[in-house]
């Protein structure tokens, strides 16, 4: 593993952190506390191509590898969450798994249109009784003679009230479904223009609050046929697949929400006096300094590891989810610790770090909760999971066109 950035991924750092300075920093104090979404912000994305940056040319997009994506999750991470969990839905959750498990005909139409912005892709996946237990899923969908008929309710789901796209979970088996065999879940590729379609914002949230997420309604929509992801029943697989890639991005954000702590308490505790000395003179002021950048080190090795495995198509489900484990744990110390070092400053919005407090928690939910992190690891260690032989992987990078 070589861990020298190339000059592109040095510009994608510069373009996403030049993107985040003008247009996530200046407005997000208050986006935040408005828990307002600024729609021309996902555009603008587009516009400038961190919405298609890890695709080929062919379909519009930058035809970057995997850790150019992870160095751009940090870097708007360190703006914001939300900005951030733009990219881990619309490319980890939505169009890398089109791109990966997609017909010609799909990637033809779609990835053009994600690639560019002019759809933004959701992942609902997760329903009100159903987070963690994915079988325990109620929705549905019926063949018909030209398609399916998909009814259920999706919740929690990240942009879904921005997104034209959801890839979304049901029932095809209803046998399997009583009987909670996985195998009886597939996956549809859903335009909300399709019909049936109702999403609305979930309100007073912790985090993200600059964000979208909210809930999918399907009443009777009708999916063509050819709108099918995989295989009949290939559902659970593509949904941990889809994991695998959102769980990345997770890992890498995080990173840069511990790094945004770190720099923001380093300010602080060489300005802030007490006792006639600035803080950071305090041994125990040091200690959690310390370990905010202890923390970053070791989250930027576990996720730059699992966006090299990605580029070389090696099996990297343990990596990813090790990524996202860990890093959301040290940034939910860094965000508290962040806090404490700025006293009782910390505890207003006149800095950012509260914000970074209430943000740090949800990446230990989401995507998996830390839980279920330390599950898939043990559960490796034990050998009661190993990687699948017919799990598809990411397509290896340098793409070919
Ligand atoms: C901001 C935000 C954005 C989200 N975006 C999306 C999205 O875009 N798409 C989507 O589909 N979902 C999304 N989710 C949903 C998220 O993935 C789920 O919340 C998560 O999977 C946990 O499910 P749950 O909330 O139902 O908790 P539950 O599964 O009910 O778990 C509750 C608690 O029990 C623990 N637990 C559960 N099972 C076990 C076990 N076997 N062993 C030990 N502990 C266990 C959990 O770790 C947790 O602490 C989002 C959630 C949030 C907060």
């Amino acid at each position: 593993m070589d861990f020298k950035l190339t000059d592109i991924h040095r510009e994608i750092i510069d373009l996403s952190r030049q993107f985040a300075d003008k247009r996530i920093k200046p407005i997000i104090k208050d986006a935040d506390r408005d828990a307002t979404f600024d729609r021309s912000i996902l555009d603008e994305m587009g516009e400038i191509g961190l919405l298609g940056l890890c695709f080929p040319e062919r379909y519009g997009g930058g035809g970057l590898d995997y850790i150019s994506l992870g160095l751009a999750c940090e870097e708007l991470e360190y703006a914001d969450t939300s900005a951030r969990v733009v990219l881990s839905v619309h490319i980890g959750l939505a169009a890398l798994p089109i791109f990966t498990w997609g017909t010609k005909q799909q990637k033809e139409l779609y990835l053009p249109l994600t690639t560019s912005g002019k759809m933004i892709g959701a992942f609902g996946l997760t329903e009100p009784n159903a987070g963690s237990d994915v079988v325990g899923m109620q929705a549905t969908a019926d063949e018909m003679p030209d398609g399916f008929i998909l009814n259920g309710e999706k919740m929690w789901i990240s942009l879904s009230d921005a997104a034209d796209l959801f890839l979304i979970f049901a029932w095809t088996d209803r046998e399997k479904k009583a009987k909670r065999d996985h195998s009886g879940i597939t996956g549809f590729i859903v335009q909300r223009n399709f019909g049936g379609i109702t999403t609305g914002d979930i309100k007073g949230k912790l985090g993200v609050r600059a964000g979208k997420t909210g809930f999918i309604s399907l009443s009777d929509t009708m999916v063509p046929k050819e709108n099918v992801l995989g295989q009949i029943g290939d559902g659970f697989k593509i949904a941990m697949f889809c994991l695998d890639q959102g769980r990345y991005t997770v890992a890498a954000g995080s990173t840069g929400l511990i790094r945004a702590c770190h720099d923001a308490c380093v300010e602080y505790a060489n300005t802030r006096k007490t006792f006639q000395t600035p803080i950071g003179r305090h041994q125990l002021v040091k200690e959690m300094i310390a370990r905010m950048y202890a923390g970053y080190e070791i989250s930027r090795n576990l996720y730059l590891k699992a966006g090299w495995m990605k580029n070389n198509g090696i099996a990297n489900s343990r990596a990813t989810s090790l990524a996202k484990w860990i890093s959301c744990e040290y940034a939910e110390t860094a965000a508290s610790d962040a806090v404490q070092v700025h006293g009782a400053y910390g505890f207003s919005d006149e800095y950012p770090v509260e914000r970074y407090y209430r943000n740090a928690k949800g990446a230990s939910i989401y995507e998996g909760t830390r839980e279920i992190q330390k599950l898939i690891q043990a559960d490796y260690s034990l050998g009661y999971r190993k990687d699948k032989k017919d799990r598809t992987e990411l397509p290896t990078w340098p793409f070919d066109g």
